[in-house]
C-alpha cells in the first residue's frame, strides 16, 4: 500500500497536478479514484498514471472535471413496476460485433439466447463507425489479450467471411517511416509482431512498398508490411452474425435499455428493462461504452471506460483503386496511427484520429481534429484531390484505463461474463472473443447439449450493383420494383430497400435501410435519395412521413406536413 501512494504522488507531481485534488482508496484488488480536476484530460491522464503503478491490477475512475458536460438526470422509477415480460437462458447486452457474435457462437447449443440492445437497429454504437479494419495484431503488447485476440481473430476472419457471406479483403497493410527515429519505431513493432504471431509480417524498404502501392508518399524510406490484414464493412459483419443467429434460434430486442439489475445470492436473476422485467440464468456484458455503468449495476464496478473519439473521412468513390491496402504512420500513444485504406466497397478512407472526450454518446467531429486526419493522409499518399472529400464522421473508442480487453468470469457474481473494454481492435478480434466467451460459458455450463440443427452458413442475396444484366433481367421479372434506382451513386433498388425494410431484421429508419443497402452513402450522401427513402419507408411500415427517423427516437426528419 505504501508502494502505491508513494507511487501515485510521485505520478501526481509528475503529471503537475496537485495530489490533493484526488483521493484513491483500495477495495480488494480495485484502486479507486475519487476528485475533481480542472480538464478531462487530467482525469484521463490521472488514470492512466494510476493504472501503471505496480501492483494495480483494475482502476475505477470516478474523477470529474470543470469542464465536463452534466449528465442529463433521468427518472427510471416506472421501469421497476412493469411487469416480467421475458425470460432467456443467456442474454447478451449489446447488439455490437462483440454480442452479435457471441449470440451467434452460442446459437450452436440447445440455448435460448436473447440479445438485448437499447438502440432501434444492431450496430448502432462503436460498430457502426469504425475504420472496418482486420488489423494484423503487430502493435499491442505481447502479453495483452488484445494480441492474443487479435491475431487470432484476423486468422478466423476467412472463415466467417466464407459462412457469413460478408465482403472481406484481405490485402495487407503498411506503417510507413519517414525518418531514421519512425524507422526506429517499425523495427521495434516488427518484433512485437514476431513474438504475437502475426504471419508473413517484414519491415521493406520505401521502393519495395511502392512497388506494391504505387500512390505510397515517394518520402517513405520504409514500411512495415502485414499481408494478414484485411477490410470489411463493419456493419455489414454484425448484420450477418445477428441473422445467422438469429437462423439459428436467437432472439433481438431492439428499443430494449438495460436500466438496473436485480442479483440475489452472487447470481443475477433479473435485468430491469424499459420493455418490462427480463429474467435470465446467465448475462454477458457487452455493452460497450456503457459495459462499465452495466457492471455498477451489478455492483460489480471494476472497470472504468474513458471514450477515445477518433475522425474518419471519406473520399468520394473517382478514387477507387488509388490505394489498396492501409498505409498509416509510426503509431502514436494509445493510438495505431491512422492513414488511408479503402474499404471493400472501394470507397477511399482516411483516419481515425485519438481525443480524449468526456461524453460516449457525443460523436461531433472538431475542427481540428478533421484537419489532422485529412492533412495527414495526403502527406502519407498522393493524386488524391482535397475536394473529392465526401462527408466525415466520428466514433467513440470504450477503451478501459488499463487499455486491454476485459473478457473474464465476473469474480462477484456467479453467471455473468464481461465482453467488456472492446476498443480497436476489436472488431478484428470479434470472431477470437466469441470464441473465448463460448470457453467461458462451458465452464459456468459444461453439461449443454449441442444442438445438431446448427448451421454457421448464412443465406443472402447478391446486390443488384454487383449483379450482371442477366441476373438483373431475372430479377426485374421475379420483381419489377429490382428495375426502379432509388440511389443513383451507389445504384440502389427500391426492390432491396423494400426487402431491408422487411428483412430478418427489419430497416425502421434511414440509417439502417442505409447500412444494408448503401442507399445515401455515396457522393450525394442522401441529398437525392433520402426523400424517396422515406417515401418507402412511411409506405411499407403503414405510418404517416412525419413518424419516420434518421436514426430512431427523436430523430424525425419531417416535421409537420405543409400540404
Ligand atoms: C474511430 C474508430 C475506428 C476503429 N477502427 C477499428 C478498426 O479498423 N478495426 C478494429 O478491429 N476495430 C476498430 N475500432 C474498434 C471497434 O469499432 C470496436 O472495438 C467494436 O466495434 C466494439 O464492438 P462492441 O460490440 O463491443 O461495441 P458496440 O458496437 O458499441 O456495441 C455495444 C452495444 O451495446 C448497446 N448498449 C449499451 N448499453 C446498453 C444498455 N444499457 N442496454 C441495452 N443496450 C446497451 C449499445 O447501444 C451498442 O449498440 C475502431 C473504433 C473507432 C471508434
Amino acid at each position: 500500500m505504501e508502494k502505491i501512494r508513494q507511487a501515485f504522488l510521485e505520478g501526481m507531481h509528475r503529471l503537475g497536478l496537485d495530489p490533493s485534488l484526488v483521493t484513491w482508496t483500495m477495495q480488494d484488488d480495485i484502486l479507486i479514484l475519487e476528485g475533481q480536476v480542472e480538464r478531462w484530460q487530467q482525469v484521463v491522464d490521472v488514470g492512466h498514471m494510476a493504472a501503471k503503478i505496480e501492483g494495480v491490477h483494475n482502476l475505477v475512475n470516478h474523477m470529474t472535471s470543470l469542464d465536463q458536460p452534466a449528465k442529463p438526470v433521468r427518472d427510471l422509477s416506472a421501469y421497476y413496476d412493469m411487469d416480467v415480460a421475458d425470460h432467456a437462458d443467456v442474454v447478451i447486452i449489446g447488439a455490437g460485433v462483440t454480442g452479435c457474435g457471441i449470440a451467434r457462437q452460442l446459437s450452436k447449443y440447445k440455448l435460448d439466447i436473447l440479445v438485448v440492445e437499447k438502440e432501434e437497429d444492431i450496430s448502432c454504437g462503436t460498430t457502426k463507425c469504425n475504420n472496418g479494419m482486420v488489423h494484423s495484431g503487430y502493435d499491442s503488447k505481447p502479453t495483452s489479450l488484445k494480441a492474443k485476440m487479435n491475431v487470432r481473430g484476423n486468422a478466423m476472419y476467412t472463415q466467417w467471411a466464407e459462412d457469413l457471406h460478408f465482403r472481406f479483403n484481405r490485402t495487407g497493410s503498411f506503417v510507413l517511416a519517414f525518418n531514421e527515429e519512425e524507422h526506429k519505431t517499425l523495427e521495434g513493432l516488427l518484433e512485437n509482431g514476431k513474438t504475437n504471431g502475426v504471419p508473413g509480417i517484414a519491415l521493406i524498404t520505401g521502393d519495395e512498398a511502392r512497388e506494391i502501392e504505387a500512390n505510397i508518399s515517394p518520402e517513405a524510406i520504409s514500411a512495415l508490411w502485414t499481408p494478414s490484414a484485411g477490410y470489411v464493412e463493419p456493419y455489414e459483419v454484425c448484420l450477418a452474425l445477428m441473422e445467422n443467429a438469429i437462423d439459428n434460434g436467437a432472439r433481438l430486442r431492439l428499443n430494449c435499455e438495460i436500466v438496473d439489475i436485480e442479483t440475489t445470492e452472487q447470481k443475477v436473476t433479473t435485468l430491469i428493462t424499459t420493455q418490462g422485467k427480463i429474467t435470465c440464468d446467465y448475462l454477458i456484458d457487452a455493452a460497450g461504452l456503457y459495459a462499465d455503468e452495466v457492471a455498477a449495476m451489478m455492483d460489480d464496478e471494476f472497470f472504468t471506460i474513458h471514450p477515445r473519439r477518433g475522425t474518419l473521412v471519406i473520399y468520394d468513390k473517382e478514387n477507387a483503386g488509388k490505394i489498396h491496402t492501409y498505409s498509416g504512420q509510426a503509431p502514436a500513444n494509445y493510438t495505431k496511427g491512422g492513414g488511408p485504406q479503402e474499404t471493400p466497397e472501394g470507397t477511399l478512407l482516411f483516419g481515425p484520429s485519438a481525443k480524449e472526450v468526456p461524453e460516449k454518446d457525443n460523436l461531433a467531429v472538431d475542427q481540428d481534429d478533421l484537419d489532422f486526419v485529412v492533412n495527414k493522409g495526403m502527406f502519407l499518399i498522393k493524386n488524391v484531390e482535397r475536394s473529392s472529400l465526401i462527408t466525415f464522421f466520428g466514433g467513440n473508442r470504450a477503451a478501459t484505463y488499463m487499455e486491454d480487453f476485459i473478457i473474464q468470469h465476473s469474480k462477484k457474481l456467479a453467471n455473468v461474463i464481461y465482453a467488456s473494454g472492446i476498443q480497436s481492435p476489436g472488431l478484428a478480434s470479434s470472431p477470437a472473443i466469441a470464441e473465448r466467451v463460448e470457453g467461458l460459458f462451458l465452464e459456468l455450463c459444461p453439461d449443454v447439449e449441442k444442438d445438431e440443427n446448427y448451421n454457421p452458413v448464412r443465406q443472402e442475396r447478391k446486390p443488384v450493383r454487383f449483379c450482371s444484366m442477366e441476373e438483373r433481367d431475372a430479377l426485374i421479372k421475379e420483381n419489377p420494383l429490382y428495375g426502379r434506382i432509388i440511389c443513383r451513386c451507389e445504384t440502389v433498388t427500391e426492390g432491396e430497400i423494400v426487402d431491408a425494410i422487411h428483412g430478418k431484421i427489419p430497416a425502421t429508419n434511414v440509417d439502417a435501410v442505409k447500412r444494408r443497402t448503401r442507399a445515401g452513402m455515396g457522393r450525394c450522401q442522401g441529398g437525392f435519395c433520402q426523400a424517396k427513402v422515406l417515401e418507402i419507408l412511411a409506405r411499407e411500415l403503414g405510418v404517416d412521413e412525419t413518424e419516420i427517423t434518421l436514426k430512431g427516437r427523436g430523430s424525425n426528419i419531417l416535421k409537420e406536413r405543409t400540404r
